[in-house]
């Protein structure tokens, strides 16, 4: 019987093939017992035609050994070719991106000294559900969708990452301050996570000032966990920090299916010439070792990687004369490195991994109950401006005096709104207005509407000569509004 772990790989463009077959031959020299399956993912698939990027057996092998090393691939310019990266997160729902990045100061140039932060980032929601429309001359609308269930299983994997990898201190980043009722969502499921796991610190900032913090102090983060969009920022600032991008490994954690890749891209600038630095897919090697149950052989790995960096081995990205010792090229770092399996660095922090300190897998996000929903109201959004006589006019009384007439069914005018900002009732002297309003008819307190006082409503709006582009029902769960008020309601 063979205690061999089926993994597939993918040896990408550029530099990717001389990078993995480094990695491939390091982790075999350290004793990893693995079944290698190989994929083919990239440029050549994207240039025979398929622009996903993936040749359609690749699917197969990756559901059945639901881990995936890939080197990384060149996305060919123009459009029509996807990311394989989202491709990749959205169908095999690979939820959670970790980021490990370290400084090796004084072995790596870096302008801070003492990094070692993890950042948790959320793959599948926020502004990257891709759901946009224009829906005016002016304007265009991005839908930013948050979760509970979501939220809820990237924060817990945050603090099941830090309870099993021995960190002392969660983060969260939001921007709850505007977004109320999104990053609200996420900084609240945040807290009610962080009180089962009272052994670990935690705290909250906003984003602008967090990112401001990890930019001048990085020593004062642990383990960072925030949305897509923040996340993706962050993680860019995070790497930067560590002194080249060609150090960093990354982990793309789904409930069945994982991928570990470097952070860089194919540099194809440097392809073909044997000189990449094979750490940042190696250090995600490492991470995948840890997550198939052999973290004893990624320990051994790691701390031979440590002693080669500590011992001036460094390829060209990270050499520095004077400091460094050899400018080794990827063959060279890779034979400099298997001689050293089994030592460990004598000054930068030794690594120690256990069976218990593994990467999170299969957290799902638990269903919502479903409490008492009442409708309340709408807000109807009008593409609306005057034109009399050739001249244009965007006067919010004057819309609000053709709407409050179309109210009924228990529906009255209650504000209206451009660009966020309440411009009706009492007109703001300054306020821009574009053709984009927001119109919010509700029921008086206390009482609801049906969906036919919508639509009749609606009706009442097109026979008036509007054009809405769109609605959003006010609802109220459990008796609390499920919608925000106008700036300055
Ligand atoms: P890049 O990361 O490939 O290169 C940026 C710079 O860093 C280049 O000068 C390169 O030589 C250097 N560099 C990167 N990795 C290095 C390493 N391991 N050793 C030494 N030097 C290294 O970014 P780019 O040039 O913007 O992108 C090139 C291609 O990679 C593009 O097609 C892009 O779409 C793709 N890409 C792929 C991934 C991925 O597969 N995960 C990620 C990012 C970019």
């Amino acid at each position: 019987m063979t205690n061999k772990v089926p993994i597939t790989v993918a040896y990408g463009d550029g530099i990717g093939p001389e990078i993995m077959t480094a990695c491939l031959q390091i982790l075999e020299a350290a004793g990893a017992e693995l079944d290698i399956e190989t994929i083919k993912v990239g440029r050549d698939v994207f240039l025979s035609g398929n622009t996903s990027g993936i040749e359609p057996n690749a699917w197969d092998s990756l559901k059945r050994t639901g881990v995936f090393y890939k080197a990384p691939i060149t996305t060919p310019q123009g459009s029509g070719y996807k990311s394989i990266n989202v491709t990749m997160r959205k169908t095999l729902g690979l939820y959670a991106n970790v980021r490990p990045v370290r400084s090796y100061y004084p072995f790596v140039e870096t302008k801070h000294l003492a990094v070692d932060i993890v950042i948790v980032r959320e793959n599948e929601e926020d502004l990257y559900a891709g759901i946009e429309h224009r829906q005016t001359a002016e304007v265009y609308q991005t839908l930013k969708l948050i979760t509970r269930p979501g939220s809820e299983r990237i924060c817990r994997y945050a603090f099941e990452y830090a309870k099993r990898n021995n960190r002392h201190k969660v983060t969260c980043f939001t921007k709850d301050n505007i977004m109320k009722m999104t990053d609200g969502l996420f900084h609240k499921v945040f807290d009610e996570v962080a009180a089962e796991y009272p052994d670990i610190e935690n705290e909250h900032m906003i984003i602008d000032i967090g990112a401001a913090k990890i930019a001048n102090r990085p020593e004062l983060f642990d383990v960072i966990v925030t949305s897509n969009l923040y996340g993706d920022i962050v993680s860019d600032i995070v790497a930067e920090l560590s002194g080249s991008v060609g150090l960093a490994g990354s982990a793309n954690i789904g409930v069945h299916t994982s991928m570990f890749e470097a952070v860089h891209g194919s540099a194809p600038d440097i392809a073909g010439q044997g000189i990449g630095n094979p750490s940042g897919l190696l250090l995600a090697g490492v991470m995948m070792l840890i997550h198939i149950g052999q973290a004893k052989i990624a320990e051994k790995i790691h701390n031979a990687w440590l002693k080669t960096i500590e011992d001036g081995i460094h390829t060209r990205d990270i050499f520095r004369p004077g400091e460094s010792k050899i400018r080794a090229n990827t063959e060279g770092f890779t034979l400099a490195l298997i001689e050293r399996l089994g030592q460990r660095p004598l000054s930068l922090k030794t690594v120690k991994y256990s069976a218990d300190s593994n990467m999170p897998l299969a957290i799902e996000g638990r269903m919502v109950k479903h409490g008492k929903k009442e409708l309340v109201g709408v807000d109807m959004f009008l593409d609306w401006e005057m034109n009399e006589n050739g001249k244009t006019t965007r006067d919010p009384n004057q819309l609000a005096d053709s709407l409050v007439n179309l109210g009924g069914d228990g529906l009255t005018l209650q504000m209206i709104s451009n660009r966020g900002l309440k411009v009706w009732p009492d007109v703001p002297e300054d306020a821009f207005c574009a053709d984009h309003w927001r119109c919010r008819f509700i029921a008086p307190e206390g009482s609801t509407i049906n969906h036919s006082a919508i639509i009749h409503l609606l009706e009442r709006v097109h026979a008036a000569g509007f054009d809405f582009i769109k609605t959003e029902n006010l609802y109220k769960f459990d008796g609390e509004p499920g919608f925000s008020l106008g700036q300055g309601q």
